[in-house]
């Protein structure tokens, strides 16, 4: 695909482009995700994150057909869920989120979690390198993934990660995650970029000033610094404002004061599971 007018984008190891910013629907029911989604299509997001988890992946579906926006205009990621993982089941798995999705092919597979007590993992990226090869995603990668689950899949696998989807917001930046992935050439995906509203922003030391001098709010200065740091980002609002505030941040730029202001807000603050208790 290529860039969404006036947005950034960003190039997977595969050399296909990803937009930058687009729209994520955990916890969006079924009921109301498919007008998130519409609503979401029709103010310029072109990227969606969903997961067969999320048991809304047909609203994402019905939401895509009704947009009439040609497939190749939309970045569509989901993922497979933990009871799925295992060499005979993964397949069928993708094949199940495909058919909710009504499409033949998606963007980006990931494999949400390592899930390390079942010890699957390997053996289920050797499943997505299949169905890559088969085009049936066009990029594979992993979410939740720590070091020494990478370094599994890298030693088993042929195909390197394309992104890793982990949390990370400005009071857990994952320094030391991204600083092993860089010069792998696996992408960083942030989940809950705007710390899930598990703390308020306002807390951040600093924010509400850097917010000021540019004329934004605390939620567009958090996003600019996700794009400025060269991380994908899909935050999640089920309100058509937000969703436009959210997509509003490609008109300024965070200055290097700025930047390192936000950079020393790391709090080791985790506020989702880790990756190591994500066995469900
Ligand atoms: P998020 O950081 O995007 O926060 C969402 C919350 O922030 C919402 O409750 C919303 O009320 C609030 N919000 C959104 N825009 C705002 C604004 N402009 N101002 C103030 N508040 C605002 O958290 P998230 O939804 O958990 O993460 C984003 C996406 O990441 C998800 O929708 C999903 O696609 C993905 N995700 C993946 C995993 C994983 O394990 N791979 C886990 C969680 C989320």
């Amino acid at each position: 695909m290529k860039t969404p007018a006036g947005q950034l984008s960003l190039t997977l190891n595969t050399g296909d482009v990803i937009p930058q910013l687009g729209v994520g629907v955990f916890k969006v029911d079924d009921e109301v995700c498919e007008q998130v989604v519409a609503d979401a299509l029709e103010v310029g997001y072109r990227h969606i994150d969903t997961a067969m988890i999320y048991r809304n992946e047909g609203a994402v579906g019905r939401a895509i057909a009704k947009s009439g926006i040609p497939r190749d205009e939309l970045f569509v990621t989901t993922k497979l869920w933990n009871s799925d993982q295992g060499s005979e089941t993964a397949a069928q798995a993708l094949q199940t989120s495909l058919d909710l999705l009504g499409l033949d092919q998606v963007d980006l597979y990931l494999i949400h979690w390592p899930a390390p007590l079942r010890d699957q993992f390997v053996e289920t990226w050797l499943v997505l390198e299949d169905l890559h090869r088969a085009g049936l995603t066009k990029a594979i990668g992993v979410s939740n993934f720590q070091k020494e689950h990478l370094e599994r899949v890298l030693e088993a696998g042929r195909i390197v990660p394309a992104v890793n989807q982990v949390e990370l917001h400005p009071a857990f930046q994952q320094r030391e995650l991204r600083a092993f992935q860089e010069p792998l050439g696996i992408l960083t995906e942030a989940w809950g970029p705007l710390g899930q509203a598990k703390y308020d922003l306002s807390e951040l030391p600093g924010l509400a000033d850097i917010a000021k001098a540019h004329g934004k709010s605390l939620a567009q200065v958090v996003l600019r610094w996700h794009l400025q740091e060269g991380i994908i980002i899909f935050p999640k609002s089920s309100k058509k404002e937000r969703l436009q505030e959210n997509l509003d941040v490609f008109d300024f730029e965070l200055t290097s004061d700025d930047m390192a202001a936000i950079a020393a807000m790391d709090a080791d603050r985790r506020v989702g599971t880790h990756p190591d208790d994500g066995n469900w």
